[in-house]
């Protein structure tokens, strides 16, 4: 089905910004955004000047691609945030960051967000010792990830590992590459998050 072949890359393609949703093809020349750095379809070519919604729901669409998160989870991590102490556009960053998907791409375990959901969603994972194959689970300081012993021989972790990420591990992140685990040591800081979001256009488009 060629037509959903590149529809990762389509979506780069929309936000005209590299998602990183494929791995190792995104750091080369093949990337489509390196190649054709304009939007996708028809009428993708033509520029057009973004009202300040559309500008704001642009950011907010980014932002929910990068983690592969639907509009109902993404609404819900909103409220979540909102009802945090310190800055929603922050605590709404550091809630999608805690992601367990997102914290084995950011291992290293996955080449891209998909992968790494895919490898969790697939049982390889365990949190503090138990199994946990849903991809939204939130981890939190003091839990440990780890690939679960009977998925240890899984190469495609170990390639992952072996080849060793072009991405270094977060500090917040305490990575054991011989035994596949990593404690989170703490939450990670605004800093450290290096995604081009500007956090504050979302949570002024839910605002409204
Ligand atoms: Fe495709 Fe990756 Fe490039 Fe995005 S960054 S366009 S997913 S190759």
């Amino acid at each position: 089905m060629a037509r959903y072949k590149d529809e990762q890359c389509r979506i780069c393609r929309r936000e005209g910004q590299k998602l990183f949703l494929k791995g190792c093809r995104c750091y080369s020349d093949k990337c489509s955004v390196t190649r054709r750095n304009y939007a996708p379809g028809q009428h993708g070519q033509k520029r057009t000047k973004l009202s300040e919604y559309g500008t704001q729901l642009r950011e907010k669409q980014k932002t929910r691609s990068f983690y592969g998160v639907g509009e109902k989870q993404f609404r819900k991590y909103f409220e979540m945030a909102s009802n945090k102490k310190g800055i929603t556009g922050t605590n709404l960053l550091q809630i999608l960051e805690s992601r367990l998907d997102n914290v084995v791409y950011r291992l290293g375990l996955g080449v891209s967000r998909p992968q790494a959901r895919q490898m969790v969603t697939h049982g390889n994972i365990e949190v503090n010792g138990k199994k946990v194959d849903v991809a939204s689970y939130l981890v939190k300081p003091g839990d440990v990830i780890a690939v679960r012993e009977a998925r240890r021989n899984n190469p495609v972790i170990k390639e992952n590992i072996e080849n060793g990420s072009k991405r270094p591990v977060p500090e917040w992140l305490d990575l054991d590459s011989k035994n596949l685990s990593a404690k989170v040591v703490r939450a990670v800081s605004r800093e450290e998050i290096d995604l081009p979001v500007e956090e504050h256009l979302i949570i002024e488009l839910y605002s409204k």
